[in-house]
């Protein structure tokens, strides 16, 4: 960027220097000139430069002000850059011209509103091709953790529901400037086009998994036991004197979906 920048940490600011990380990340994309591509928080344009040159498209969402003005300048002359300088957490995708193959969305994401952030990208995932991500490594193994593993959760459960989850490699902070306190990595997410379940009311399952794991050291019968009592759990061929952590995604869609039937 032109001008000295000094970075933000209310807008999670953290900038990849490492020229082999930044190298990997846009490999693990491996956009082409086919592609509509989303940038979220570009920062200085350590992805950026690489992003323009390989994608029929780039849109970027840049919060700050500041960097945002740089990008205008930078790219006033490009003709397949967008950028809207705008709180991602507030930004409707649906606005953007609809992509034929879907939007191929990359981000070195501001951490503080890493989870918020990937529910808002989750209601809209039908937008989307593919995504991949740097965050804190402790969310990136939560994203993938199973049935079982002390990572495994709400954010576990909703973001394999609704995406392919592949961690993909550790990043440190030496790779950062201001350098972060934790280590981060690199995760895809491919929203599924053959979901392996389905429920006919996302909003359900989230309160149900919300619920089931308020209190993690309850069995779930406990912790669910206003929505579902004994004999339902037998009836569906669950234990329900099981940890919430042991449930699988399966088991809570097959929980979800006899809740929706006994409505009806
Ligand atoms: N992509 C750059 C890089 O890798 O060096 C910057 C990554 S930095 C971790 C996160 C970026 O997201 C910053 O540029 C920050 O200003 C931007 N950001 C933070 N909160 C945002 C929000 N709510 N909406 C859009 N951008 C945001």
């Amino acid at each position: 960027m032109a001008t000295e920048h000094r970075a933000r940490k209310r807008f999670g600011q953290n900038f990849l220097v490492d020229a082999n990380i930044i190298e990997r990340i846009i490999e693990s994309l491996n956009p082409d000139k086919q592609d509509n591509l989303i940038e979220i928080g570009p920062g200085q344009g350590a992805l950026t430069d690489k992003l323009v040159e390989r994608s029929g498209h780039l849109d970027v969402i840049e919060i700050d002000r500041d960097l945002a003005q740089e990008f205008s300048r930078r790219y006033e002359k490009a003709d397949n850059f967008t950028l809207h300088n705008a709180d991602v957490l507030k930004f409707d995708f649906n606005s953007l011209i609809p992509s034929e193959n879907g939007y191929r969305v990359i981000g070195n994401l501001p951490y503080n509103i890493s989870t918020p952030l990937l529910f808002h990208l989750f209601a809209c995932k039908h937008l989307f091709k593919d995504m991949v991500f740097m965050l804190q490594l402790e969310v990136v193994n939560r994203l993938a953790a199973s049935p079982g593993n002390k990572n495994y959760g709400r954010l576990s459960i909703m973001a394999q529901y609704h995406c392919e989850v592949e961690k993909l490699f550790q990043v440190p902070p030496t790779a950062f400037r201001p350098q972060p306190k934790v280590e981060s990595a690199i995760v895809r997410l491919k929203p599924w086009k053959q979901p392996p379940c389905t429920t006919v009311d996302h909003a359900q399952l989230e309160i149900l998994v919300r619920t089931a794991f308020s209190q993690r050291r309850k069995t779930v019968q406990n912790s669910l036991k206003k929505m579902l009592d004994k004999s339902q759990f037998d009836a569906l061929s669950i234990d329900g004197s099981r940890r919430p952590e042991t449930l699988s995604l399966e088991e809570y869609v097959t929980i979800c979906n006899s809740l929706e039937q006994s409505k009806t």
